[in-house]
């Protein structure tokens, strides 16, 4: 086997998985990205026989869905999510769920209850969140494999780029989000990771599409991404301003994206600055989390220990009030707790049109302002992350503000429902460093075709 593309078309060899899971299972332990290793029947089909793996807060039927939280840490899903029910469904073989921020509440996977996952190129360093294992271990094996990840402010792209693989995020309602333990419903996506622009785009083609247990996926036939991809000879390419000018964005980075923009411009691109004001990170960073923790406090208002998760005895509690207290208390991590908090506060009676609302409408101008730069532009690119993986001691001592304003070139895009690909573009004191590409709206083989230029 030759490459991840010869792979995919002509499946595995019979030693294949054998070798996989073994590589896996040393990785796993030595990385901490996995938190069950579960290897299922091959069966033939358009992806005979390739790995895939399941960020945790994806169901798998029969095992453990856990999202990163001690809350429903033996939960059991009894379906598959419709992506890992395509995946089966094409020959693909799952191979377990991947650690993660507590319910994606994170930027470096430092927030699992479980073990903080290692970055595979320096193991004092993080893996990036919240999809962080599913980073991590793309990086990691010497084998391919799809890893599927979800987004909702930047969770794909930003493991992608800590880890040195490729990541995409699709349109909002491309893929079905049947089966996803929800973080923030209008914004979350689910996408997938791999080491090559053709792997996820195969990966993107085969959990794509219309679902009837999902209304907001759009009907349509999905375009054969991987089949379609090619090399652009000319784009139009615009450069956010406020996304270089972005306080903190460390000088290897910088490097590696002007070092970038050059290659495009060889590849034929023009590249032009482009001003657009709201994508400050005061202005973007803050809708954003108002938003998501809002929705996220009440999504997260079903873990009380009734139908879920962690229960304990009634009988030794006054009342339900109690009740509820002591299984939350003690099942939520502290950043859990900070944002059901934070997001109560903000939607509530009073206070919710000074914030909530507020952040709605600041939103829906984010959106016009993209939507009228894509006008002028093809793709809009930046580096993915302002920095390299830190330390894992750095990270979890950094101040929550601090952590969320790592967030500023994602969360816009984000906000938007925008695909956006993160692919490698060098490394910064030996850790890799990712390009940012952003399209308009349903633009996925566009994004895949720029970052399949920028690859070759
Ligand atoms: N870091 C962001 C947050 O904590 C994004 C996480 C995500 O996309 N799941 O909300």
């Amino acid at each position: 086997m030759n490459t991840v593309k010869e792979f995919i078309e002509n499946g595995a060899d019979e030693n294949f998985h054998e070798e996989f899971k073994e590589e896996l299972e040393e990785k796993s332990e030595e990385l901490e990205f996995m938190r069950a290793i579960d290897p299922d029947k091959v069966k033939d089909g358009e992806l005979s026989g390739i790995p895939f793996v399941v960020k945790d807060a994806i169901a798998t039927e029969g095992t453990v869905t856990s999202a990163g939280s001690k809350i429903i840490e033996d939960y059991k899903p009894v379906f598959d999510a419709t992506v890992v029910e395509r995946l089966k469904d094409q020959g693909a073989t799952f191979y377990g769920k991947t650690n993660q921020d507590e319910f994606g509440f994170g930027t470096f996977s430092t927030n699992c209850a479980f073990e903080t996952p290692k970055n595979p190129h320096d193991p004092e360093r993080v893996v990036g969140g919240s999809s962080g294992g599913a980073g991590a271990i793309v990086a990691a094996m010497d084998k391919p494999l799809i890893s599927i990840g979800e987004s909702t402010g930047g969770s794909i792209t930003n493991p992608a780029a800590y880890n040195g693989v490729v990541g995409i995020t699709p349109t909002y309602g491309r893929v079905s989000r049947n089966g996803l333990v929800d973080y923030g419903n209008s914004l979350d996506k689910i996408g997938v990771l791999a080491k090559t622009v053709f792997a996820v785009a195969k990966g993107l083609e085969v959990i794509a599409g219309h679902d009837e247990k999902d209304q907001t996926t759009v009907g349509g036939a999905v375009p054969a991404f991987a089949e379609n991809l090619k090399e652009r000879d000319s784009m139009k390419v615009g450069v956010p301003k406020q996304y270089v000018e972005l306080e903190g964005l460390e000088e290897g980075v910088r490097e590696n994206f002007e070092e970038s923009l050059e290659k495009l411009r060889e590849k034929g691109a023009e590249v032009e600055k482009v001003d657009m004001p709201l994508l400050r990170k005061d202005i973007s960073v803050s809708s954003y989390y108002i938003i998501a923790m809002a929705e996220a406090s009440t999504n997260l208002a079903r873990y009380s220990g009734m139908r879920y998760g962690l229960e304990k005895d009634p009988q030794d509690f006054e009342d339900f009030n109690d009740y509820f207290s002591e299984i939350r208390s003690e099942g939520f991590g502290e950043e859990v707790k900070r944002r059901v908090l934070i997001g109560t506060y903000a939607r509530q009676a009073g206070y919710r049109d000074q914030y909530y609302i507020k952040a709605a409408e600041v939103r829906q101008k984010i959106i016009n302002q993209f939507k009228e730069a894509f006008q002028e532009y093809d793709v809009l690119v930046s580096p993915s992350m302002p920095n390299i993986a830190p330390k894992i001691e750095d990270a979890e001592d950094m101040a929550p503000e601090k952590v969320y304003a790592m967030d500023t070139l994602t969360v816009g895009p984000n906000l938007a429902g925008l695909p956006m690909i993160s692919v490698p573009n060098g490394t910064s004191e030996g850790m890799p460093t990712g390009l940012h590409i952003v399209g308009d709206h349903f633009e996925e083989q566009t994004i895949l075709d720029v970052a399949k230029t920028f690859e070759e």
